[in-house]
């Protein structure tokens, strides 16, 4: 009987053993998670569970009682130490697990403030781990003063979801504008605005020098030169993939654990999956950090470990929440030449485009534009901007043209 073991059980390790399984795979599965709880959901953490209307149960994928009658032997709490891919074994504790099959599935780490700049003091955190959130909750009350670092999507959410709190709300965003990484300065001009409008004092063009405390934070001192006094800081600088086993194995590393199409390493018994594997896409690599990728790449080379040799072909979609606003996105607008946008208001949406060809669409409040969208880029079609841009075209039509 053949085994696989999978490491990190996050959502693309959950979702990975759950496809095995459902596809009839019926050899030995052992997912094997650092954390003391079983695969949960991780975007409702910084919203309701962090404003506790929702408890840690409803947020596991599937009752824990699952892992056992799916015969998939759960290890919570217990981190790999090492591989030893000439035995194909997994070191556990004192343990050395066999595998036949060998899948990562270890996520990414949020990057940290360094401890010399006030990085390690109480009340500051993170936002990627239950414990993370439990560890804020109980700061996170109305009248409570927050530095929020970085104007990322993790950012912005933290900061939307603190100010309908109550809380009295700072965000820095240390390059010229928010959302540098991931969208054009359109859309940071809608969230700007949005959270301008609900309070928060957004600080462009300004990062975090240190911050101070008599062992939990009190001051941060920005780049401009300012101080302000803080109850609590919440760090949104951006996550880097966790490759430190991957590393330590001496597989090939390229912006993450380097896959083929299919989702193999460099060495043949092992894969990787999700928000940690970087794949080949379009002539480059590509990494994702988003739940729709972990979910689809998982049942991919699920459906591979098996024997079905289909390559992984993503199909690009992320949403965030902030007040009453509903973010969709589409595609990936990496190597975007020009925008046109559609709509104004509370409901718009951003198209990206290369030349002629569509690659994204950020729809706010825009269900239609998002959908129609999504359609036209996961069918290698485009849609022509003037019309796009035209308030009096009716979106639809542009699938049918
Ligand atoms: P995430 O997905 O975690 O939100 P992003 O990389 O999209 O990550 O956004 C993180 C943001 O944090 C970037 O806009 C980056 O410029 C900003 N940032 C990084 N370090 C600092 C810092 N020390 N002070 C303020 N902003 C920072």
């Amino acid at each position: 009987m053949t085994a696989v073991v999978v490491i990190g059980a996050g959502q693309a390790g959950a979702s990975l053993v759950a496809r095995l399984r459902d596809a009839g795979y019926d050899g030995g599965i052992t997912l094997v998670g650092d954390e003391p709880v079983p695969p949960y959901q991780r975007p409702p953490l910084s919203k309701k569970y962090l404003l506790g209307e929702m408890t840690a149960e409803r947020l596991y994928l599937r009752p824990e009682r699952y892992y056992t009658e799916a015969g998939i032997d759960l290890r919570l709490g217990t981190p790999v130490t090492g591989i030893d891919r000439a035995a194909r074994t997994v070191t556990i504790g004192d343990e050395d697990l066999p595998y036949a099959h060998l899948v990562l599935a270890t996520g990414s780490v949020p990057r940290r403030l360094p401890a010399a700049i006030g990085g390690d003091l109480d009340g500051v955190h993170e936002v990627r781990t239950l414990s993370d959130v439990d560890a804020m909750r109980p700061g996170f009350i109305p009248g409570a003063r927050v530095l929020i670092v970085g104007g990322g999507y993790i950012g912005l959410e933290a900061a939307a979801v603190a100010a309908a709190r109550g809380m009295t709300v700072t965000l820095v965003e240390m390059t010229e504008r928010i959302l540098g990484r991931v969208a054009a300065p359109e859309t940071a001009d809608y969230f700007r605005d949005l959270h301008t409008r609900h309070g928060v004092d957004l600080r462009e063009g300004v990062g975090l020098e240190r911050l101070s405390g008599d062992g939990r934070v009190h001051t941060a001192r920005l780049g401009d030169g300012s101080e302000i006094g803080v109850d609590m800081v919440i760090v949104g600088i951006g996550i880097v993939p966790d490759t430190r086993l991957a590393e330590a194995a001496g597989l090939e590393i390229d912006n993450g654990v380097a896959v083929d199409a299919q989702g193999r390493t460099s060495d043949p018994a092992i894969w990787a999956v999700g928000d940690c594997a970087s794949f080949p896409h379009d002539g480059a690599r590509l990494r994702l950090e988003s739940v729709p990728n972990a979910i689809d790449m998982a049942e991919c080379v699920a459906g591979n470990i098996m024997g079905a040799g289909t390559p992984y072909v993503p199909k690009p979609w992320f949403w965030s929440d902030q007040y009453d606003v509903k973010l969709q996105i589409a595609g990936l607008n990496a190597g975007y030449d020009r925008v046109v946008t559609r709509g104004g208001g509370t409901a718009m949406s951003v198209w990206y485009y290369k030349g002629d060809r569509l690659l994204a669409v950020d729809a706010m409040n825009d269900p239609r534009a998002y959908m129609v969208g999504k359609r036209l880029i996961e069918a290698g079609k485009t849609a022509d901007p003037g019309i796009v841009a035209d308030p009096a075209t009716d979106l639809k039509t542009l699938l049918t043209s």
